[in-house]
């Protein structure tokens, strides 16, 4: 293991049923990396978050998060992970402000911290005159900036993001990238999954793919620009995966109509 690593995983397995969906993982993670963890649907990338998070428990291998095996027992380290979880679900019947305070409370934070966060937050990602509406009343993107601030409330050292940008309009957008730019830079690790390889390509300085549990590449984009003859990193996805197939699926599709 690298000692440097705040993440360490070795050797992961995961089955649900008979057949292995994460086939042998190895990743060691170093503070202040921007990795972004992408794969074809289905090829266990929420399968290795759950793992890191504590929600599965049962694979193979070896976890450590910041030094300390995860199966321990011991879950402090739960409190220095941030996590935006694909669609994720909000209490819609509070408000935004009492969503933001339970969460605080769940982390144990002071409330005048949690407030004067919490408030700073909410303005700058613009959705503050609605901070004392009921969720239920919120829009796609106001309800993802609600998951993505309460994510970040109790400054946690690891940042773990499953498509955090779903919903958000091309401001925030580029708000939220520079909050992640900024992060890293402060030696946060981000744990980033997303289908959208046009962001993957811009921040993150690590990227790794996953391809039916097991991963095929690993490197900088540079790096992987090398293993495949394909400029951009849909392409190189594309090949890596050995995906060639659109242009006759989408044919077939349209076909499938006229009938
Ligand atoms: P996507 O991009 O579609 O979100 P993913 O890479 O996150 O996919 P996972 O959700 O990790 O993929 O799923 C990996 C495999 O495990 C898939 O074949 C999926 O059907 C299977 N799987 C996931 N969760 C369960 C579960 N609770 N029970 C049984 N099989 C599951």
């Amino acid at each position: 293991m690298n000692k440097n690593a705040v993440i360490s995983i070795s050797n992961l397995k995961m089955k649900y049923s008979e057949e292995y969906v994460l086939k042998g993982i190895d990743l060691q993670i170093s503070p202040g990396q921007i990795i972004s963890y992408i794969g074809p649907n289905g090829a266990g990338k929420t399968t290795t978050i759950k793992v890191l998070l504590g929600m599965i428990d049962d694979f193979e291998g070896k976890v450590e998060i910041f030094g300390q095996e995860i199966t321990g027992g011991d879950i402090e380290y739960k409190k220095k992970i941030g996590y935006v979880p694909e669609g994720g679900q909000l209490y819609e019947t509070l408000t935004g402000q009492e969503y933001i305070e339970f969460i605080g409370k769940i982390y144990g934070l002071e409330d005048n911290v949690v407030s004067s966060r919490g408030q700073k937050m909410v303005e700058l990602f613009g959705f503050d005159k609605a901070l004392n509406d009921r969720i239920s009343s919120y829009s796609k993107g106001m309800k993802q900036k609600l998951l993505i601030v309460t994510a970040l409330i109790h400054n946690p050292e690891i940042i773990i993001l499953d498509e955090p940008l779903n919903g958000l309009d091309a401001n925030s957008v580029l708000v939220f990238k520079e909050v992640l730019s900024k992060l890293a830079k402060a030696g946060k690790t981000i744990f980033y999954s997303s289908h959208l390889m046009d962001v993957v390509e811009k921040i993150s300085n690590r990227i790794v793919l996953i391809f039916e549990g097991k991963i095929i590449a690993d490197g900088t984009f540079e790096e992987l620009q090398k293993l495949s003859e394909k400029g951009s990193l849909e392409g190189i996805f594309n090949e890596l995966t050995g995906f060639h197939e659109h242009e006759q699926i989408a044919e077939k599709i349209i076909a499938a109509l006229e009938n």
